[in-house]
């Protein structure tokens, strides 16, 4: 499957610095910044630098450092967030069954608080 990139999608903005945001952790391939609307008291948003819309993407044409460079960055803000103890959860959406809103790779770590299941049963 080939994988188109819009670069005006709001998170490419971020990385290009023409939309401010509000930065946890950086490395030299991977940006963490704050969820604008948080779900629980900590909610970080970790992307990779380079133009990949989902992991999928991401883990096909990604190099090893990026690889790494990414989920080096989940593990820091989990321990810089204050919730490697009690515990998280890391969600990355995709696509239209997944509900993406912004079609740039990200990883929603989100804690501090009782999480509840992961999704609601259908019934
Ligand atoms: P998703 O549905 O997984 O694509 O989630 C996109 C997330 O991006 C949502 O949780 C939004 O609240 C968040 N978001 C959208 N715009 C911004 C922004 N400018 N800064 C920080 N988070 C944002």
């Amino acid at each position: 499957m080939g994988f188109e990139y819009d670069d005006q999608n709001i998170f490419a903005k971020i990385l290009r610095g023409e939309i401010p945001n509000d930065t946890v952790f950086e490395n030299d391939h991977a940006l963490a910044f704050r969820d604008i609307t948080p779900q629980a008291p900590s909610h970080v948003l970790v992307i990779p630098k380079g133009p990949y819309v989902s992991l999928d993407h991401f883990t096909q044409e990604a190099s090893e450092g990026e690889l790494a460079g990414f989920l080096r960055a989940v593990g820091e803000v989990c321990r810089l967030e204050g919730v490697s103890e009690d515990g998280f959860r890391a969600i990355s959406n995709a696509g239209v069954h997944g509900v993406q809103e912004v079609p740039h790779l990200h990883v929603h770590i989100i804690g501090g608080r009782p999480l509840g299941r992961m999704l609601a049963r259908e019934t």
